[in-house]
Formats: structure tokens, sequence, C-alpha cells
């Protein structure tokens, strides 16, 4: 299995730290507004990353965080005269909503930094006693960027060209830098910001420190794979970079995976253009397979162009898995007997499919690729089984089918809308309840009840696992 990895700008045989595990790191939305379609790229496509490990036998240890302190969701409380936890309840509940429209599972956890704030301190106090950090007067805390000798090793940014564009930030900044590369770990509160007290002033953390703190933690000190946009690269991901190896003194990830950009109409997508759209806004139009589709349909390292005319073409090449997949589900109730011989034949070549599939994600997780295959499959089927078929037959090229298509998180048979966006969401809140519960995190597993029970949702505990209804 070969992965890109942007450290080294090739790829890379995939081979973990742990044989048969993964531990894989994928950072998340800041949660000051609904997510936009750009937010869903990475969380569907390393969805499928995690899904397509679990299908190859891998157990999948995934962390995805919400970053739930930040300027973006201070202002809007202030906007709205409430906490900033308010907002950052709110919208890390509606982004779970979406996901589960999405088909995007639950990570196995999903840290908030404003609940991982003693792990930011030690990691800060660990740098100034390494000399990787310091102190400036005003109580903020920076990190000594040049002291970090592979700083720039995954951007391949080379610091003295980087230094001449900051010079003249430092010269006119107010701030207290011994270097104009250096960033902040920590910063001194300012007024009607949240806050926690820390040994260099009442303040918070600066972004970076999060992911390496909350990966640290739920992973180790060294992790298989690290994702997210490739606007993350720099600075993001190099800071995190030289955070967790100076802190921890072992290489942080082996793998770095970044999507490449949604454009609209071949433009960024940006507010200020005005051409943004939500994933609520897609989905009051689209069918959420339609989009997931969609972003699968480009390979993840390739930029993927939203126009109407793409998302339709979209919509009709789903169709014709869904098509496929209804006339199997009829199929399957009209048809009788056991396989027979010249359908044991045919099989082999149905799971000819399969190879060709996973060849496509073993090269990098070629998901456009991987498609074409289901694609092929499909045409076979259609002209394979009939009325004469055996239900076995019929049944095994049913499973095939789903087996690929569930890889991707798409589904083979229609589904009723609403209440199926409602059961998606209330199975992924079940699976995070468990995971809480495993975790000997009770409080949470309780809140979770307790949010759902708000909802009109009812869960019970049976001995075959947990059931839910309506009231
Ligand atoms: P943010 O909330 O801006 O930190 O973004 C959360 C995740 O979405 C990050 O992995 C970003 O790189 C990714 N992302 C943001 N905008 C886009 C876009 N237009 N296309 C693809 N990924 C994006
Ligand atoms: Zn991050």
């Amino acid at each position: 299995m070969k992965i890109f990895n942007t450290m080294s700008r090739t790829k890379e045989e995939f081979v973990p730290l742990e044989p048969g595990k993964v531990k894989m790191y994928v950072c998340g939305p800041t949660v000051y507004n609904l997510i936009h379609i750009g937010n869903a790229r990475p969380m569907i496509v390393f969805d499928t990353v995690r899904r397509y490990f679990e299908y190859k036998g891998y157990e999948v240890n995934y962390v995805s965080n919400f970053t739930d302190v930040d300027d973006k969701i201070i202002n809007k409380a202030n906007e709205e005269g409430v906490d900033s936890r308010v907002i950052s309840d709110r919208y890390i509940e509606e982004c779970k909503k979406d996901m589960a429209s999405l088909n995007v599972r639950p990570a196995t956890t999903h840290p908030q930094a404003t609940k991982e704030i003693g792990g930011m301190i030690d990691m800060i106090d660990n740098l100034i006693r390494k000399d990787y950090a310091y102190k400036a007067q005003d109580g903020t805390v920076y990190y000594r960027t040049r002291k970090f000798r592979d700083y720039g090793k995954l951007s391949h940014k080379d610091l003295d060209n980087m230094q001449s564009g900051l010079r003249m930030l430092a010269v006119t900044g107010a701030d207290q830098k011994e270097d104009a590369l250096d960033f902040v770990l920590w910063k001194p509160k300012k007024e009607g910001e949240p806050y926690w007290e820390s040994p260099w002033c009442c303040g918070r953390p600066g972004w970076h420190i999060e992911c390496s703190v909350m990966s640290k933690r739920y992973l180790g000190d060294q992790i298989d794979i690290h994702a997210g946009g490739e606007d993350l690269i720099f600075p993001h991901h190099e800071n995190e970079i030289a955070q967790s190896e100076a802190a921890n003194g072992v290489p942080f990830a082996k793998y770095w995976m970044h999507n490449a950009f949604l454009n609209i109409d071949n433009r960024k997508m940006s507010k200020s253009l005005g051409n943004f759209f939500t994933v609520r806004d897609i989905l009051e139009q689209y069918d959420p397979q339609v989009l997931r589709y969609f972003m699968l349909s480009v390979h993840y390292r390739s930029p993927l162009n939203f126009s109407r005319e793409n998302v339709e073409s979209a919509k009709s090449a789903y169709e014709r898995i869904l098509n496929c997949g209804e006339n199997l589900k009829f199929l399957a109730s009209h048809t009788e007997g056991e396989l027979k011989e010249e359908e044991k034949a045919l099989l082999e070549k149905a799971d000819s499919f399969r190879v060709q599939f996973e060849e496509a994600m073993d090269d990098d997780f070629n998901t456009a690729d991987a498609i074409t295959a289901i694609f092929e499959l499909v045409k076979w089927i259609n002209t394979s089984v009939n009325g004469e078929s055996s239900k076995a037959f019929v049944e095994a090229l049913r499973k095939e089918l789903f087996t690929l298509a569930d890889i991707c998180g798409l589904f083979i048979e229609r589904k009723e809308d609403v209440e199926d966006d409602l059961a998606a969401y209330v199975e992924a809140q079940i699976a995070e309840r468990k995971a809480a519960k495993k975790a000997k995190d009770f409080a949470k597993a309780d809140a979770i009840r307790d949010a759902l029970r708000e909802k009109g949702i009812i869960l019970e505990d049976t001995r075959e696992g947990v059931k839910w209804k309506k009231v």
C-alpha cells in the first residue's frame, strides 16, 4: 500500500509503527459557523482512508479535533452577546449532524482544545525548560523557531528566505519576539476573551499547540498518519512538528497526507468572493450521498472543482450504482436456489473488479480509479444477472457491490431521506457514547444520552446492544 508523503514528496510504502494498527490524526474545523463544503472534503476523504484501512484488517485509532477557542469564535460570541462556549457547542453539534448526513463516521475521539489546556501548559513548560520557548515581557510565550534545526522540512521552506519576508513584520509589529520566525504558544488575555491561568499569564493557547498535545494524549508521541487540507502544511503542521519533536524527542508523524482544495467554478472558495456554500446549502438540493460521491470522484491530491454541472453529473453517475443496487435487492427477493455451476465461474470474474478496486486504493487512495472499478462491476452485473439467476448468485453480487461501495461510504440502495439522516445521526451519537464508556468517561456518555433525550430520542441499553426510539 503506497501513500504520498508530503514530507518526502514521494509515494512511500505504508509500514505501520505497530503491526496491524494505524494511529491517525486529522485536523478538524474551527467551530464558529456551519461547516462549508471545503471542510467536508478532508472529512470525507480521510473517513474513506480509515474505512479502507479497516477493510484491510487494520485497527484504526482515528482522532480528529474541534478547535473551540479562536478569534473567529470569540467575535461571533461577542456579536451574539453570548459566551464563546455557546457558539462552539452549537457548531460542534451542527458539524456532527452534517458528518452523520455525509456518512462520515465519528472519530474514535473528538477532543476539544478547551478541554486540554492542562496538557498544553505542560508541553509549553517542557519546551521552555528545554530552551525551545521563552516568555516575553507581556507574558506571551513564543517558540524559538531557529533552535529547531529541522524547521521547514515538511513545507520544504528555507528559513533564510522566510526570514527576509518576515523581517518587516518584526520591525513594525508591536510584539516582543526575539526573531520574526518565532510563533506564539501562549498569549495574554484581552478584554472579553475566555482565558485560563498559567505560569506565564492569564491567557489562552496559540492555535498550533492544541494538535501537538491532543495527538500525544490520544495517540502517543509517534503516530502513523497526520492529515488535513493543504493550507495546513505551513505554518500549522510545520509548527506542530517543531513543538512535538522538540518536546518528545522522537519523530512525530510517519506519513503526512494533505488534500487539495475545493474550488467553486474554478475559483478559490471564499466568503469575500461570495462563492461560499455550507454543506447545508447543498443538502437542500442534493442527496448527501451525491455530495460524498462527488468528493471521491477526484483523487484527493487534485483540486476539485465544484460547479452545478459537475454535481449534476455526479448525481447521474451515482444513480447508476443505486439502480444496480435496487435491481439486486428486487431480484434477491424474487429468485431462489443455490449457486449454479456456471455462476461459480462468473463469481471469479466479479472478484476481479475487487482486485482492480484494491489496486487503485493501494496506490495512494486513488478513489477516482476505485470508483471506475465499481462502475465496471455495475456494468458487468447489469449484463450478468436476470430473473433466471439463483438467489445465491444475486446475493453474492449484492455483497460484492455493497463491500466496495461501503469502503467509499456510499449506499447501494435508496433511503428515506429525513428518517435516514436522523438514524445516521443517532447511530453516530450511540457510537460516540460507547467509545466514551469504554474510555471510562461516564460524564460524557451521560451527556450524550441526555442531549438525545432533549431531542426526543430515548436510548435503551439491552443485551443485544443499544436500541433507540423517538417519543
Ligand atoms: P478550518 O476550519 O479552516 O481550520 O478547516 C478545517 C479543515 O478543512 C482543514 O483541514 C482545512 O485544510 C480544510 N479546508 C478548508 N477549506 C477547504 C477547501 N476549500 N477545500 C478543501 N479543504 C479545505
Ligand atoms: Zn491541527
